[in-house]
C-alpha cells in the first residue's frame, strides 16, 4: 500500500468545505470510538505546519490538536523561536479521530482519512511542514525510520513545501533532561533550522 500523500494536491474545496465533510466523516473504524473529530487549527493562511499522528483523550474530548500535555509542550517548543502557534502557525494530524487507547493508527485508518490532509495542504499552502513523530513522517512521506535518523535535515515534499521531522512532545515528556545531545535539545537546534528558514520566506 502506498502510504505517502503523493498526489499533488489542488485546491477544490475551502478549508471549511473540508472541514465540514471531514466532522462526518465514518470512513473508517475510528469513527465508532470518537467524541469528536479534531480536523485541525491554527491560522488557515500559516506557512507552517505542524502534522501530528492522531487525538488523544484530551483532543478527542476536546476537538482540537495538540491541547493535551504533549500539545502543551508543543505550545512551548513553537513559542521558544518566537512564533506564535495561533498565528503562525496550522496543527493538524494524520488521522482525525482517536485511535482507542492511544494506539498507533493502521496503514488503512491513515490511508481512508489521507484525502483530508490532502486537502487542508492543499488549501493552507504551508511553505514548511513539520512532522512530529514517526507515525507522521510514515504518514505523510511514507517514510519509516527512527526520528533521531532522519531529524535535523529537510526533506522533499509533492507539496511545494519543504519538511523537516521533529521527535514528538510526548517522547520528549518521557526523556525530560535538556543537556546537549538529548531529544529535546536536538529539538531546540531543530526548530532552530525551522525558524531560521522560515524567516526567509
Ligand atoms: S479517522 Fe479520518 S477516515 Fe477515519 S472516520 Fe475519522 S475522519 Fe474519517
Amino acid at each position: 500500500m502506498q502510504l505517502s500523500l503523493q498526489t499533488p494536491p489542488s485546491p477544490i474545496k475551502t478549508l471549511d468545505q473540508v472541514r465540514e465533510v471531514a466532522l462526518g466523516c465514518v470512513k473508517c473504524p475510528l469513527s465508532q470510538g470518537r467524541t469528536n473529530v479534531v480536523f485541525g487549527m491554527g491560522n488557515p493562511h500559516a506557512k507552517l505546519m505542524f502534522i501530528g499522528e492522531g487525538p488523544g483523550q484530551t483532543e478527542d474530548e476536546t476537538g482540537l490538536p495538540f491541547v493535551g500535555r504533549a500539545g502543551q509542550l508543543l505550545t512551548k517548543i513553537i513559542e521558544s523561536v518566537g512564533l506564535s502557534r495561533d498565528n503562525d502557525c496550522y496543527i493538524a494530524n494524520v488521522v482525525k479521530c482517536r485511535p482507542p487507547g492511544n494506539r498507533v493508527p493502521t496503514d488503512i485508518e491513515m490511508a481512508e482519512c489521507s484525502p483530508y490532509l490532502l486537502e487542508q495542504i492543499a488549501c493552507i499552502q504551508p511553505k514548511i511542514i513539520v512532522l512530529v513523530g514517526g507515525t507522521a513522517l510514515k504518514g505523510v512521506l511514507g517514510i519509516s525510520g527512527p526520528i533521531s535518523k532522519i531529524r535535523g535535515r529537510w526533506l522533499e515534499t509533492p507539496f511545494n513545501a519543504q519538511a523537516m521531522a521533529i521527535f514528538h512532545p510526548s517522547y520528549l515528556l518521557r526523556n525530560a533532561a535538556s543537556v546537549e545531545g538529548t531529544p529535546k535539545w536536538l529539538t531546540w537546534l531543530d526548530m532552530q533550522e525551522i525558524k531560521r528558514v522560515y524567516d526567509t520566506l
